[in-house]
């Protein structure tokens, strides 16, 4: 496995205080862009991005972009990640569920807050590289899913936060189910292009929406796609 982009053990290596200072400075942008949640801008300034990456783009990991992980899926910009991260008002202690584990990073950023994390996942090459990566770089999710986020985790429901981290073409059921009372989901609406959309469950029966900027992910599939 020697150079593939499983050998996460030697990639932990590679961590050095070029890397240290690239996120440092990143953290900075972001704070300049409107970020102001110090457990998040700690998280950016602190997770080894480039080890979430294939290490070809080791020397771009830093940058305010999105890059390919594989499976035609993308880590997230690293502003959209704060952004949403921000929106969740996250405290230590809360159970959170992340639709889309991707490479792991918004997860690393959600243990690194100190949430109780479950996260799903729906592609398994990504499932299995995260379930290895995550503990080998020191987080510790509560659980990783490999199945439908459409569909949420009910047997751990309710969640005081949801994150979906994919473009949903709508607001799944499912999910609004399994919000505590006070809980709150954010999660990007819409098909080209997403509006951040913030959920609050306000009593069982109801919810408020609170819509936000633009911003683009690659779409939430269902069992269809
Ligand atoms: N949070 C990720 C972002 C990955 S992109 C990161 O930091 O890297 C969105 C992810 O959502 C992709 O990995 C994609 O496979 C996944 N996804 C899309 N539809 C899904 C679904 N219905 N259930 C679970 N995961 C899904």
């Amino acid at each position: 496995m020697q150079g593939s982009r499983f050998c996460i053990f030697d990639q932990m290596k590679h961590d050095t205080t070029k890397h240290q200072g690239k996120r440092r400075r990143l953290a900075d942008l972001l704070a300049e862009k409107g970020i102001k949640d110090s457990l998040v801008l700690d998280a950016i300034a602190t997770i080894p991005r480039h080890l979430f990456l294939d290490s070809s783009f080791e020397d771009h990991a830093y940058q305010d972009k999105a890059f390919p992980i594989g499976a035609e899926q993308t880590i997230s910009q690293p502003y959209t990640v704060a952004f949403q991260s921000e929106k969740l008002e996250v405290k230590p202690g809360m159970r959170v569920l992340e639709i889309g584990t991707g490479s792991g990073y918004q997860t690393a950023v959600l243990c690194h807050m100190g949430a109780v994390v479950y996260s799903i996942e729906r592609q398994h090459e990504l499932f299995r590289t995260s379930l290895k990566r995550l503990p080998a770089l020191g987080y510790k999710p509560k659980k990783l899913i490999f199945g439908d986020g459409y569909k949420g985790f009910a047997e751990q429901a309710p969640y005081d936060r949801i994150i979906v981290t994919a473009g949903a073409p709508m607001i799944p059921e499912a999910l609004l189910a399994q919000l505590t009372v006070a809980g709150k989901m954010v999660i990007p609406v819409g098909e080209k292009q997403q509006k951040m959309t913030i959920i609050t469950r306000t009593s069982n029966a109801d919810f408020e929406q609170l819509v936000l900027g633009d911003f683009r992910f690659v779409p939430l599939l269902g069992d269809k796609n």
